[in-house]
């Protein structure tokens, strides 16, 4: 078993790094609740046709990014690489089809085989929301205020921009579609390959495409605005008016696509410069046929998904953890007495550690170490006395303080 590494694209999340992702979550999940939003767990493997019917066969997280395997009973089972179709197949699953809206939240990881590097692993963490039974632009705009709230409190409101586009309705959508075809067929030796091959199964991701090559041609092709129809183009505008009514400022950029038929009107990304080629933080849309695919009538969506990892390495302040408070028994009745003490504190909500080893001096030493912010002594005169030394390591101050009435003196209740 000698050297053994975690599997490539994975990682350990111990100490600051822990801290932070936790801080995130923590954070947004406050948020998150401020506007009605409720945890939901799903099992991190699903039957692997709720994401190959979903995502689409053609797409890159089903065509090479997923992790699938036969499990002993010959079920084909999928890492989740996403939580949008577990939560849909959870809605229907769970008989929860007719009681619309369900505004949902959920936090955990998810598992792509990708080109590991900074900001982009194989095993990663998402944070996201769906409001799953969305009627009109006014719950589009408040899940992306709803997402500019969880950046804000976060400390990134200067380090993201909010990038938006509309992809229309389908009508919308299909008329455009016709026009792109035409538009990349006539100058389809002029395209990537990789875009050649999108052409005949995924045209819309040509847009997505990283490819200088591609993005030459992409200047000149023609404009999805003027394929919008009346529907679609009322949609957009309340959409950005209920936008500026939140107080979300926003930047238009058309190659913000989400690349999948079911997607429509509202997509939208926040983006940051200072993760590198990793700029997408969160990213979301409308959605209408994904409840339909798992079996349940169609019910209107929106939601997005954010990065946990991407978002832990923007911020910069992490709240330290609590100070604690170090407790050193001089002799075996006085530890006795040191583990009923650390109960009472502990049961008060204070963090408390027991010093046992070395000297007083050393014992003393580990608990200024430790960064906490009282220590109390526990000596066999004091225990005599029934109370206990308490000293302030901040103020240096000391008393000696009842044991009855150490965690009023600590501030406790
Ligand atoms: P990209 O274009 O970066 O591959 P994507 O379109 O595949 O992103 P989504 O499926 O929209 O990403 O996921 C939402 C968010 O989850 C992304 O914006 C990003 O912050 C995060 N994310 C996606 N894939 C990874 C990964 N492999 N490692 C870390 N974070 C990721
Ligand atoms: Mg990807």
């Amino acid at each position: 078993m000698a050297g053994l590494q975690p599997p490539r694209g994975t990682h350990d999340l111990i100490g600051e790094t822990m801290r932070r992702h936790r801080h995130v979550v923590e954070t947004a999940s406050r948020v998150l609740e401020t506007y009605g939003f409720e945890e939901w767990s799903t099992p991190v493997f699903e039957d692997t046709r709720v994401f190959s019917r979903t995502l689409g066969e053609t797409s890159d997280v089903v065509s090479k990014e997923m992790y699938t395997f036969e499990d002993r009973g010959g079920e084909s089972i999928t890492l989740r690489p996403e939580n949008t179709a577990s939560i849909c197949r959870a809605l229907v699953t769970n008989g929860l089809t007719q009681t619309l809206p369900q505004k949902v939240f959920y936090h955990g990881p998810m598992f792509r085989y990708e080109r590991p590097q900074k900001g982009r692993y194989r095993q990663f963490h998402q944070i996201g929301a769906e409001l799953l039974g969305a009627e009109g632009p006014l719950r589009d705009a408040e899940v992306i205020a709803m997402a500019q709230d969880i950046l804000t409190a976060l400390g990134l409101a200067d380090d993201v921009a909010l990038e938006l586009n509309t992809l229309g309705d389908l009508a919308s959508r299909q008329a455009w579609r016709e026009a792109l075809v035409a538009y990349f067929r006539q100058h389809e030796d002029a395209l990537s390959e990789e875009s050649r091959i999108r052409l005949d199964a995924n045209p819309l991701r040509i847009l997505d495409s990283k490819s200088e090559q591609d993005r030459r041609l992409l200047d000149e092709a023609p404009a999805f605005a003027d394929y919008l129809n009346d529907d679609s183009r009322r949609f957009w505008d309340e959409l950005r008016n209920f936008l500026t009514a939140f107080g979300v400022t926003f930047r238009e950029n058309p190659r913000i696509v989400r690349g999948l038929d079911y997607y429509s009107h509202t997509a939208f990304e926040f983006v940051t410069t200072k993760l590198g080629a990793q700029g997408t933080v969160l990213a979301g849309g409308r959605y209408e046929g994904l409840v339909e695919q798992m079996g349940g009538p169609a019910v209107p969506a929106i939601g997005w998904a954010a990065g946990i990892e991407r978002l832990a390495l923007l911020v910069d302040h992490v709240p330290d953890v609590p100070a604690g408070i170090g407790i050193v028994p001089m002799g075996t009745e006085a530890t006795l007495a040191a583990a009923s003490v650390a109960r009472r504190l502990r049961n008060s909500g204070f963090r408390a550690e027991i010093e046992t080893r070395g000297n007083v001096k050393k014992r003393m030493e580990r608990v200024v170490k430790s960064g906490a912010s009282h220590v109390v002594v526990l000596g066999e005169d004091e225990l005599a006395r029934d109370v206990v030394q308490l000293r302030d390591l901040q103020t240096r101050e000391q008393k000696d303080v009842a044991l009855s009435a150490l965690v009023e003196a600590l501030g406790g209740a």
